[in-house]
Order: C-alpha cells, then structure tokens, then sequence
C-alpha cells in the first residue's frame, strides 16, 4: 500500500515550481516507509513536482474545475482513488481541511487534523487548547485520513525523479464553484504560507499608521502581513490577518511582531516560527519571553529606521 499526498493550486510555490509546504507534507508522508504518490490538482505544475525526493509518481488531475477546486470535487476524486491507497494526507490548508473530513465520511472512517508529530501508524500527536497541550491521539486501523502541521517537518530534497501519470477526474458535482478570489493581501504572500511575517498590533493606533509604519518593513522583506486580533477589532487590519488562536497560525521562518503584547491567543498561532523578533517599549510584555530578539523601543522610530538599515530591495 502506499501514501498520497495533495498538492493545491496556488500553494505559493518557490523559484522550483514546489512549494515549500509539500516538500514538507512530503517529509511526513515518509513516515509510513511505502512510497509516496503526489496528486497535482489543476493547471498546477506536474514535471517540477517528479523531482521530490521519495516521491514514487505524480498523479496530475488536470481538469478546469480543479483549477480553482472546491472541496466537494476534491473529495470525489479522492474517494475514486482510495483504494489504493492506505494513507492519504495533506498540509493542515483551508481546502484540505474542506475535503478531507468530506472524504472521511465517504469512506466512513475517521479524519484527524493537524498532526504535529506522526508517533506510529496510527497514532498522532496534535495540538489541543490552543497549542498549551499537545494530545496523542490514536486513530482507528484502516484508511489513514489527516492533516499535517506542515512546519513541523524538514523540506524534502529535490534530487528525486518521479513519473507524471495523467489520470481523468469525475465530473463536476456542480453545486458549489468558485466564482472569483480576492486576497486582502495583494501582491503579498499568503499569511499561512509566508517565509517571513510582519504582524503589527494595538499599538499602531489607526489603519493609516498601521499601513505606514509596517508595509514599507514587509515589502522590503517580501513579507506577509499579519495582526492582532485587538489591530483587526480595532479596524487597522482586515480580518484575513489575524494571527493566533482564532486567526491563521502561521510557521514563518522569521515572525516580526511589532507592538503585540504577546496574549497567550496571540503567540498560540506564532509558536512554531523558527526566529520571532519582538519591537516593544514594555521590556516585561509577555512576547518579550518568547521572542529569539526582544527590543526595547518606540515601533514609531525602531521601525522606519530598521528599514533605513536595511539593504534596498
Ligand atoms: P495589547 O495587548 O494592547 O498590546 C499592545 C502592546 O504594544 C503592549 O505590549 C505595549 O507595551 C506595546 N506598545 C504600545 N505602544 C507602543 C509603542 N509606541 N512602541 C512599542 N510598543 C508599544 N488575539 C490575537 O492576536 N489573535 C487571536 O487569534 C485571538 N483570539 C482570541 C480569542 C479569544 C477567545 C479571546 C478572549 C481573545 C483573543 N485574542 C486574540 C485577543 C488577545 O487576548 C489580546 O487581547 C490581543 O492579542 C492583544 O493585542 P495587542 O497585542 O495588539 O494589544
């Protein structure tokens, strides 16, 4: 038996073609030692997905409805290819957390979501209480259905050389289509998926500031931005930014927090960035604790001036 891995559209991918989350899901999906097949959905570059290591064959499912797909199509078609397969797993996206569960039901086992470490073939770990407690969880024998907290795991390399196999998707359900996408972050990278991370909070005192103060910082890093809830409450930032336990949790490689205090709903959605740097005038704010790089000062100054110290993009 083997493993199948989900690879969306539009999953950001790097000057490769891959992104960074399947190189990752990838990595997991090793964990069974079966080999792994990809399933390229839409218009989505196949050929530069056969060079992940451990990648056994690349199913591309190049239909126009799976282009910009909706989660009741990708469980169709998942549920057509199931039985070949005994694991079948994805990054912890908002599609995959659509469709998986849809899957599940169809093949009436269970779906466990967001596994952060893979214990034994059927036994996970996964975040509880907004990441304060991590849960083994053991799931039932038979069809493995999950998600995976992508960051978690080390990107697979891309000396591999797999096989493209062109397989024909169900029709259209119909019902439900994606009619048109906006993202609130223009031209930036999508939160979730961002290498780097600027969020800024409260402290920014109106949306005008929070734009002026924190974009030019993001467009020199090419990063994403993000808030806090009590910056989105307050109308300085959309509700798509919202970092933390009741917002995205992000997984950057570098999370810049500009004048959050560091709320335990806050930080429940940064934990896993590899290098947080905090900008606060209060040395004894809770990001402070948490931060790789605490400092202590005024965002208004720190700020524009870390991007004057910055080299031009
Ligand atoms: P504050 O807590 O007001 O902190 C502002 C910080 O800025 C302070 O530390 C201050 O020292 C600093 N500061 C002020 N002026 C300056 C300056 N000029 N220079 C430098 N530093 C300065 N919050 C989230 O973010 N995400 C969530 O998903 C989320 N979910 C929640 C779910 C529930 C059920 C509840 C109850 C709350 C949730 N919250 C969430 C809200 C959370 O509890 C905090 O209220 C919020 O994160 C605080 O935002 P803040 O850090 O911007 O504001």
């Amino acid at each position: 038996m083997s493993t199948l891995v989900i690879v969306e559209p539009g999953s950001h991918p790097s000057a490769s073609g891959v992104a960074r989350v399947t190189r990752q899901a990838v990595t997991a999906a090793q964990h069974w030692g079966q080999p792994v097949d990809l399933l390229v959905l839409g218009h989505t570059d196949a050929a530069a997905h056969t060079h992940i290591a451990g990648v056994r064959r690349v199913l591309r499912a190049d239909a126009p409805h799976l282009a910009q797909p909706v989660a009741e199509d990708v469980a169709a078609l998942l549920d057509g290819l199931a039985d070949d397969y005994a694991v079948i797993l994805s990054a912890h996206t908002s599609l995959a957390r659509n469709a998986l569960p849809r899957l599940a039901a169809r093949r009436d086992v269970g779906m466990l979501s967001e596994a952060v470490a893979l214990l034994g073939p059927t036994t996970y770990q996964r975040p509880i209480y907004a990441g304060n407690l991590l849960a083994t969880v053991e799931n039932t024998p038979g069809l493995q259905i999950l998600t995976v907290r992508a960051s978690r795991f080390a990107e697979a390399a891309l000396d591999g050389q797999a096989e493209v196999q062109a397989i024909v998707a169900p029709a259209a359900d119909g019902r439900a289509r994606v009619t048109a996408r906006q993202s609130a972050g223009g031209e930036r990278p999508e939160l979730g998926l961002a290498r780097v991370v600027v969020s800024g909070g409260r402290s920014l005192g109106s949306a005008g500031q929070f734009n002026a103060v924190l974009s030019p910082l993001a467009d020199q890093l090419g990063a994403a931005l993000g808030a806090t809830r009590a910056a989105v409450d307050a109308g300085y930032a959309p509700n798509e930014w919202q970092v933390g336990q009741t917002g995205t949790v992000v997984a950057p490689e570098l999370y810049i927090a500009v004048g959050i205090s560091g709320a335990i709903q806050h930080t429940a959605g940064i934990k896993d960035s590899r290098v947080i740097v905090a900008i606060n005038q209060d040395p004894d704010a809770p990001i402070m604790q948490l931060a790789d790089y605490a400092l202590v000062a005024d965002i208004f100054e720190a700020v524009p001036e870390l991007v004057r110290q910055l080299p031009a993009k």
